[in-house]
């Protein structure tokens, strides 16, 4: 058995949150142990992971800047400007994300960024220990189970941080000891991914530089560029009631007949439609809510574990990480590790649900809205109010996914900012005729200038 000391963290999970705060700690002296059930990637390959590419923006950037990992990581990104638009009919058209190329996300394999965290986090001190699952806590006692390799160990811990995702074991083990408000509310939808292939030369088949979307109503697919010139797609579904959805949609012909009918253009950039569908596993969408994310100073969640949500806003990494760089600064200000934990979750509880509403609304955007006439218009407007108004008006996607503002203030600033543009658009088809002196007017009465992000 290990020692219990003070300064000493153990992390359940070393996926993405847990090998980034492994770091953050291990840089600051802390003594830090990550335990992991899976083998190490860096010997066996890479195992799980249920998207295979990630969208990482500027919160999740500047949290691996504390790392000294952003250059390695952007090395190996692909850039996307925007999403392109492909029509059920007609030619797709690029949506930019932002002003120009300083405003830009970017994929990620989730294999390699997690490789080179794991690498990260052994360079700075902490110690991995892979092929160890958490099985159970005794919190009294403080010591944990882990199971691997046949048998299990005991290890004996000051504080446990749960980064070991959605479907958390040691979230299970703390709800043992303390209610933690738990609740999951699935989306009913569902996801399949499927790959297109390098082209003959070896080189990306469409726009690399891009997040495509076949947007198709209730459903759509999307496709993400990986650094080896592939994409990675994913096709949306209902999971069932509603034709077509994951009950309908059974077997790789069901899909190709699908793809015939509503991705036709798709078709000859995925080879193995079929053999990829049959093989790949549905995965589920759910948000997950708590009212609690800590059992005093002896354990606490942060990332999939504490907030799970739904991937449409691209941000469940991008806030995983900002919820490392917070806890490390927590436990730094403060010694005692329960007021550490509280000042952690008072901060960030709010800040995840506000990212969990966005997330779900950007469902609704990506698969019925992105070729809306009245989306179009209002989009059209909100470009010129940022230009007009660039202290004050924001576009909220460029709060969420290039500033660093709490997502709460993203959150309430956009709905603000979103009634505007509909009083202002209401019963318009062009922006001829809009009363500027009254929009501008609002403007400033409705929104305060936002401060400069150093
Ligand atoms: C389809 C899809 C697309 C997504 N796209 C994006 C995107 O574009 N951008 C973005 O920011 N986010 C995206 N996300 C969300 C993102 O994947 C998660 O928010 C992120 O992985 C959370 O990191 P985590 O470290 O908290 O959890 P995870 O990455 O799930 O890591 C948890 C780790 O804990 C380990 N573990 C689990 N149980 C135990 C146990 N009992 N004992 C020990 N170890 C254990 C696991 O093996 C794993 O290594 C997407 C999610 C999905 C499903």
């Amino acid at each position: 058995m290990t020692n219990p000391e003070t300064r000493h963290i153990t992390i359940i999970g070393a996926g993405l949150a847990g090998a980034l705060l492994a770091t953050l700690l291990a840089r600051r002296g802390w003594k830090v142990d990550v335990f992991e059930r899976r083998g190490d990637p860096r010997v066996h390959g890479y195992a799980g992971g249920r998207s295979i590419n990630l969208a990482l923006a500027e919160r999740g950037l500047h949290a691996l800047r504390q790392a000294d990992a952003d250059r390695a990581v952007l090395d190996k990104a692909v850039m996307m400007r925007g999403r392109m638009v492909h029509p059920l009919h007609g030619e797709p058209q690029l949506l930019r994300y932002g002003r120009d190329d300083s405003e830009v996300i970017w994929s990620v394999s989730r294999g390699e960024l997690n490789v080179l965290l794991l690498d990260a986090a052994e360079a700075a001190g902490a110690r991995l220990y892979f092929d160890r699952r958490l099985e159970s806590v005794d919190f009294d006692a403080r010591v944990a189970t882990l199971l691997g390799d046949g048998r299990a160990h005991a290890h004996r811990f000051h504080a446990l941080i749960g980064a070991d995702g959605a479907g958390s074991a040691l979230r299970a083990e703390m709800g043992r000891v303390q209610d933690l408000g738990e609740r999951t509310e699935g989306l009913g939808h569902g996801y399949k991914e499927l790959e297109i292939p390098p082209a003959r030369d070896g080189d990306f088949r469409i726009e690399p530089n891009a997040l495509h979307i076949w947007p198709r109503g209730r459903y759509m697919c999307i496709a993400l560029p990986n650094d080896e010139r592939t994409f990675t797609v994913t096709l949306f579904l209902p999971s069932a009631g509603s034709d077509p959805s994951f009950e309908t949609v059974v077997t790789g012909d069901d899909a190709r007949r699908l793809f015939e009918r509503d991705f036709a253009d798709t078709l000859p950039l995925i080879p193995a439609l079929e053999e990829d569908f049959d093989s790949n596993p549905i995965g589920t969408l759910a948000t997950l809510y708590l009212d609690r994310w800590h059992v005093d100073g002896r354990a606490v969640l942060l990332g999939d574990a504490a907030h799970a949500m739904v991937p449409f806003h691209g941000q469940g990494m991008n806030c995983a990480f900002e919820d490392c760089v917070a806890l490390a600064q927590h436990l730094e200000r403060d010694a005692d590790l329960a007021t550490a934990f509280a000042a952690f979750e008072a901060e960030r509880r709010p800040n995840a649900q506000a990212i969990q509403a966005m997330a779900l609304e950007n469902y609704l955007e990506m698969r019925e809205r992105v070729d809306d006439r009245d989306f179009l218009l209002q989009r059209e407007l909100e470009h010129l109010l940022a230009e007009r108004h660039p202290t004050r008006f924001v576009p909220r996607y460029t709060m969420v996914t290039f500033r660093r503002m709490p997502y709460a203030t993203a959150f309430e600033r956009g709905r603000v900012q979103r009634e505007l543009l509909v009083e202002a658009t209401r019963g318009r088809d062009a922006l001829e005729g809009i009363d500027w002196a009254w929009l501008d007017t609002e403007v400033e009465r409705r929104l305060s200038p936002l401060p400069v992000e150093s």
